[in-house]
């Protein structure tokens, strides 16, 4: 070791002095010895390794040390969750939440925070049921005759086949062997859930008489899945939901439909493509749907399920629905986000899920004119921003086909120099750490921003300016 890492090691404070200093002893109220204790040992020991690898100019180490530990508390003491601008082009995207919430479901999940009376009949002062908040809504807004729910849809369709279909058949066509974002599919939902699959027909072609052909003495179930999130064409055939409901009751079998995404009302009236809805489905003869509440839907992660009483019934009554129920935040927001399909002509303002994926190109169009000098002004020179058509998609493996036309920031780097990398990944990077992370797509050599999704403005342009104070 020469001198000068000698004298550098030297330097550096004890732990003890750290945690007895000004700025930071107060700190421990904040945040808990342990975790001022924690930063000060973290904050030393890089400050070891900087030293001993001669990467160490600081001239005041204690300072430095000090402001260390307090941007790290500061950093710990965020909660992990922050909100974002989703300007990915994807309007559900799971990794980004899928549906926001509208604003009556927030203020009542915040309601329902402290005691509440989320299994308690405030009539008769007994025990009351989860269920009852939501129950008569979807009912109401499907034609059901009875409804349940669950913690996402991949547990409404475990749940259904573990009642209905343990240890005998399922009966699932090749072409719906789904899988939906990696972990959800059909294949191991089926083994999961302890029934036996039983494919019939081929990947683009089934019959009803392949159907019939499957049914033996150990078929418990027909299953249709919702390909949500692909697209079969040319020389295909399916068998129609009715068709498959009269067939599977013909042998006093029920047919359950995984719906997937699951709009409550026809899309077609806000100009998108129509999405199956529930109540279609129980029309055909399904006598169990199941779908998502975080999807199309607008609301918060949750399995939907309705359908024929009795069958609703036995999944009540099965003890995996005890471990696959929901919390009472999840229960006020989705009671909330159903009243708003009770009043339908609110519902395009209400509800930020539809709100969005039906916004017009026109006005996605003005927004980005709007936003162009913004930007324009916030990036440093060598960056250059444009204005462009793209297209949005719904995500969540809904409507995979369909794309909403939008419109986006698209900004690249003007340097010639590009041996040396354009930056863009240290762009993008920077537009991830701002106070309200902008998450956008690399696409072309260029950072897209969509900005469908963007309703804040201000926020947004606050956003822009913290940027450029931070230099770009
Ligand atoms: C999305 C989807 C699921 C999974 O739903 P989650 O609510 O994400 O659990 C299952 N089946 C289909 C057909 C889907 O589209």
């Amino acid at each position: 070791m020469d001198e000068d890492m000698a004298r550098r090691f030297s330097a550096l404070p004890s732990v003890e002095k750290l945690l007895r200093c000004e700025s930071l002893e107060p700190l421990q109220d904040a945040h808990g010895r342990t975790a001022v204790l924690d930063a000060i040992r973290t904050a030393l020991s890089q400050a070891r390794a900087a030293i001993r690898v001669g990467d160490w100019k600081v001239e005041d180490t204690d300072a430095y040390l000090r402001a260390r530990c307090e941007a790290s508390l500061e950093a710990r003491s965020q909660p992990a969750l922050k909100p974002i601008f989703n300007l990915t082009g994807t309007v559900l995207h799971t990794n980004l939440g899928r549906a926001p919430l509208p604003d009556s479901a927030v203020r009542a999940l915040v309601a329902a925070a402290g005691a509440c009376n989320v299994e308690y009949d405030l009539a008769t002062g007994e025990r009351g049921r989860r269920e009852s908040h939501i129950e008569e809504l979807l009912v109401a807004l499907t034609g059901a005759q009875a409804a349940t729910v669950v913690n996402n849809n991949a547990a409404a369709v475990v749940l259904a086949l573990n009642t209905l279909a343990v240890d005998r058949e399922t009966i699932v066509s090749r072409g719906e062997l789904v899988e939906i974002g990696g972990a959800f599919r059909i294949p191991d939902i089926m083994a999961i859930s302890g029934s036996r699959l039983v494919e019939v027909g081929t990947t683009n072609r089934a019959h009803a008489r392949d159907y019939r052909n499957a049914i033996n003495a150990d078929t418990a179930l027909v299953m249709r899945v919702h390909t949500s999130n692909y697209e079969i064409r040319g020389f295909t055939k399916s068998v129609p939901e009715k068709v498959l409901a009269e067939l599977a009751h013909a042998q006093d079998l029920p047919l359950l439909l995984d719906l997937g995404s699951g709009s409550l009302i026809d899309l077609a009236q806000y100009g998108l493509p129509h999405e199956p809805t529930p109540a279609e489905s129980l029309t055909a003869g399904a006598d169990i749907v199941t779908f998502s509440g975080d999807k199309l839907l607008g609301g918060p992660q949750a399995g939907l399920i309705v359908g024929r009483k009795a069958l609703i019934e036995r999944l009540n009554r099965n003890p995996l629905k005890r471990a696959l129920r929901v919390d009472k935040l999840t229960m006020a927001a989705l009671g909330a986000v159903l009243k708003l399909y009770g009043r339908p002509e609110h519902l395009i303002r209400e509800l930020p899920g539809l709100r969005l994926l039906a916004r017009s190109a026109d006005e996605i169009k003005a927004l980005a004119f709007k936003m162009l000098p913004i930007a324009r002004q916030a990036l440093p020179a060598s960056w250059e921003v444009s204005i462009e058509s793209c297209d949005s998609q719904v995500g969540s493996g809904s409507l995979p086909v369909d794309r909403l036309p939008s419109w986006r920031l698209s900004i690249a780097s003007t340097r010639a120099d590009k041996h040396e990398g354009d930056g863009l990944e240290d762009m993008a990077r920077a537009f991830r750490y701002l106070p309200v992370p902008i998450i956008g797509r690399i696409q072309n050599g260029a950072l897209k921003l969509d900005l469908r999704c963007l309703e804040d403005e201000p926020l947004f342009i606050e956003q822009l300016s913290a940027l450029r104070r931070a230099g770009g």
